[in-house]
């Protein structure tokens, strides 16, 4: 089942709502975890466009990252085709919420 509806640009991913995961703005960070050499991968906005309400800059979990879509972004500025590379990102993103740490041999 697509979640994909109606025609989409193949180039800017227009079809009623953008995602802000094909923008190249959306960057993949790593924020500590409780243990040590541990982390968390976050997907922020160095656009500054996801605010808390409160102020303050906004962090996703990256495991979220194909939720973040909107309809009309000015600073948007797309990786390009953006069907297949959300499909794909979708099959590869972990379930949930995990921590990274340096390889173990
Ligand atoms: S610039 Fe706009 S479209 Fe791009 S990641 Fe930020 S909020 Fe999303």
């Amino acid at each position: 089942m697509s979640d994909f509806s109606g025609d989409i640009d193949p180039t800017t991913g227009r079809n009623g709502k953008i995602y802000c995961a094909n923008c190249k703005h959306c960057k993949l960070v790593s924020t500590p975890a409780d243990s040590p050499n541990e982390y968390y991968l976050r997907v922020r906005c160095d656009a500054g466009k996801w605010k808390k309400k409160l102020g303050g800059e906004k962090y996703y979990k990256y495991f979220t990252v194909t939720r973040r879509s909107i309809e009309y972004c000015d600073a948007y500025e797309p990786m390009g085709e953006v069907k297949d590379f959300i499909r794909d990102l979708k099959r590869t993103l972990p379930i949930k919420d995990e921590t990274y740490g340096p390889a173990t041999l």
